[in-house]
């Protein structure tokens, strides 16, 4: 039972790895840059690491032929950009939310398609994706539409193969991603603001993932599980 986790090096992405390990899978994540965190996840966990940029159709080819015969995979890596409204968004920021978040969810989801012969697959959204993030990142919430989209045709290209694609929609999560976008606060900033009453935990975000590749959603694919403190 191999699961491929992209973007496994930290947040919510290692948090899933930590968790995957314990129900007894078999760990490859990827990472684009953060060495130093894949390494101490290899030595912590017995995971495997591969550099890999998803947004990169031969790193993605290479992380499976690495990972060999996969039952499972997590396709989380995602970035953001710096916030504002959209007037002000540079084109380059633009172009690389997309690149990464669909383009590279979609060269995952298509090595996956080609590569696995039964399984889930388990993509990571956002709950932008229904609120579209207006005055912040209009561009990463309609990118994470299209993952979806793209997870509820997916679901019904593969369930004939007996293969489920299913996502989850994390809300606010304390993660280094929201440095990414120059709010490294803002889960607190808006804790007040989400209906439970404060930001989401990495784990809290893992336990979904876990159950969706699990036996136990035998019967779920095609599903959006959002988790959110109720946003
Ligand atoms: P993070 O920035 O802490 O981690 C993202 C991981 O993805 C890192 O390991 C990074 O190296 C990797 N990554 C980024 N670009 C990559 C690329 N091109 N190729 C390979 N790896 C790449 O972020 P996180 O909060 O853990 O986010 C994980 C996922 O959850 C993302 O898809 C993000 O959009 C989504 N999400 C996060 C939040 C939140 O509040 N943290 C909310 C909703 C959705």
């Amino acid at each position: 039972m191999t699961t491929v986790i992209t973007g496994g090096s930290r947040g919510i992405g290692a948090a899933t790895a930590r968790r995957l390990v314990r129900d007894g899978h078999e760990v490859v994540i990827s990472y684009r840059q953060a060495q130093d965190e894949a390494r101490a996840l290899e030595k912590e966990l017995g995971v495997t690491a591969v550099r890999a940029d998803t947004a990169s159709e031969e790193d993605v080819a290479r992380l499976f032929d690495a990972a060999g015969e996969v039952t499972g995979v997590v396709s989380n890596a995602g970035i953001t950009s710096p916030v504002g409204p959209l007037a002000e968004l540079r084109t380059e920021d633009l172009r690389r939310v997309v690149d990464v978040n669909v383009v590279g969810a979609l060269l995952v989801a298509r090595e996956a398609a080609r590569r696995m012969t039964s399984g889930s697959i388990v993509t990571v959204s956002s709950g932008a994706a229904t609120l579209g993030s207006p005055g912040e990142y209009v561009h990463y919430a309609a990118s994470k539409a299209a993952v979806d989209a793209l997870t509820i045709g997916l679901a019904k290209e593969l369930a004939p193969r007996g293969i489920r694609v299913n996502c989850v929609q994390p809300g606010t999560v304390r993660t280094d991603i929201h440095v990414l976008s120059g709010v490294p606060d803002r889960p607190d900033r808006v804790a007040s603001k989400i209906p439970l009453g404060r930001p989401g935990e990495p784990e809290e975000i893992a336990n979904a993932i876990a159950w969706l590749l699990s036996d136990e959603a035998s019967y779920t694919t095609g599903a959006i599980l959002r988790v959110a403190g109720g946003m």
